[in-house]
């Protein structure tokens, strides 16, 4: 069980505005239940999974704490687990309340093909939560569950009317340049994010993945088609329009953490990064006691990251990653996951700069332009890996 947690009403400013911006995503963890058992699942941590079953607010009282905090905002759903599509009886009155909002669906794919077709139809775009090839995929997931959810995909595609994003955690030092090129034929988009796992950088581990990284640049700047891989035309965007990071997150983390981003468990207390729930200080709201605070996933003094020369793109990527390595005095974790990850965007930067990416974007065809600048799927994924 998720131990109950107590905030007292001084810490919480009235005049500090909640939400940065005109846009807020509530990412709804509509059930903590899940039907497979991935070996690095993040809500094991704190044994927060299983530890809620099903939402026990009412979408009557998401509606009033809407109304309360965030009026005149454009509202975002992404439906989260958990599997949220364990949970379609309140997916589907969450649309048919909440008609003026978009929804994004992040989801396992296992179970693609038993959603009903409104809720499909109704989704502007779907995650698809893979990590990397068959074999890599399969042995984290389980075995078959590659194909289930290639299956998947090739069956509910025809009724999607939004966008299809293969979401793929980056573990392994043995996942190809073949494996996530595939991804990007098969989905609309591949957003890609480095693991946050203490085991996936070793020193093998990183010098594969930036001879990976390098070939995904490659391709990205002279391939003959478009490259839909968000986390490079995140970086290009940010290096090529750098207005564009603080309109959508007023230039803090570009996973909108800090900013505009609203974790609600199933029982309706509000968190800002889903991969935090456990630590009681993070506590940011309650919908059902309808009380709301700034995000406290904030920038630190003791966080290096303005002194770093990605610092221009990359915005502090992952918070939880410097919370814990710089706030918390995590060192492990420092060592084995901040450090190499950093030092895996960094590299990711140079190699974009080598192609110069301002005059690419100034010759690009106008279709290109407009997709780097203001992509929908920035809104559903972290942009930054
Ligand atoms: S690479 Fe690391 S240190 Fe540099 S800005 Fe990004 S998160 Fe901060
Ligand atoms: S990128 Fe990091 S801080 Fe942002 S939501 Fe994901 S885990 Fe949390």
């Amino acid at each position: 069980m998720v131990k109950p947690v107590m905030i007292s009403m001084c810490e919480i400013k009235n005049d500090e505005p909640v939400i940065v911006g005109t846009r807020v995503e509530l990412q709804l963890l509509t059930t903590l239940k899940c039907n497979l058992r991935c070996s690095y699942c993040v809500l094991g941590v704190g044994d927060i999974l299983n530890s809620q079953k099903h939402a026990s607010y009412t979408v009557d009282q998401l509606k009033a704490f809407i109304g309360t905090h965030l009026a005149g905002k454009e509202i975002y759903i992404s439906l989260y687990g958990g599997e949220p599509t364990l949970n379609t009886r309140f997916i589907l009155e969450l649309m048919d309340k909440l008609p003026l909002s978009r929804f994004n669906l992040q989801t396992n794919g296992t179970l693609l093909d038993r959603v009903p077709e409104k809720i499909l139809a109704r989704l502007s775009n779907v995650m698809v939560s893979l990590d990397g090839g068959k074999e890599v995929t399969d042995g984290y997931r389980g075995g078959g569950v590659y194909d289930k959810v290639m299956r998947n995909v090739e069956k509910v595609r025809h009724n999607l009317s939004g966008t299809l994003t293969a979401r793929v955690t980056w573990w392994s030092g043995e996942t190809s340049f073949e494996e996530l090129d595939e991804l990007t034929r098969t989905f609309d988009y591949l957003y890609f994010q480095f693991a946050q796992d203490e085991g996936a950088y070793g020193p093998e581990s990183v010098e594969k993945k930036k001879q990976v990284l390098s070939r995904l640049v490659e391709r990205f700047f002279l391939g003959r088609e478009f490259y839909p891989v968000v986390p490079l035309m995140g970086t290009v965007r940010n290096k090529v329009l750098p207005s564009r990071m603080y309109e959508s997150a007023a230039g803090l983390s570009q996973c909108r953490v800090s900013t505009n981003l609203l974790n609600i468990m199933p029982d309706g207390k509000i968190y800002p990064c889903p991969d935090m729930m456990y630590l009681p200080e993070l506590l940011q709201g309650d919908v059902v006691a309808n009380w709301v605070r700034k995000s406290p996933l904030q920038p630190h003094p003791d966080m290096p990251c303005e002194g770093c020369s990605a610092f221009h793109f990359c915005r502090r990527n992952c918070m939880k990653n410097m919370h814990l390595a710089y706030v918390k005095g995590n060192d492990n974790w420092k060592k084995n996951v901040t450090e190499p990850t950093c030092d895996l965007i960094r590299f990711m930067g140079e190699e974009v700069d080598r192609y110069h990416p301002d005059l690419w974007f100034a010759k690009a065809p106008l279709s290109y332009r407009n997709k780097i600048a203001g992509a929908e799927v920035y809104e559903y994924c972290e942009v930054m890996p």
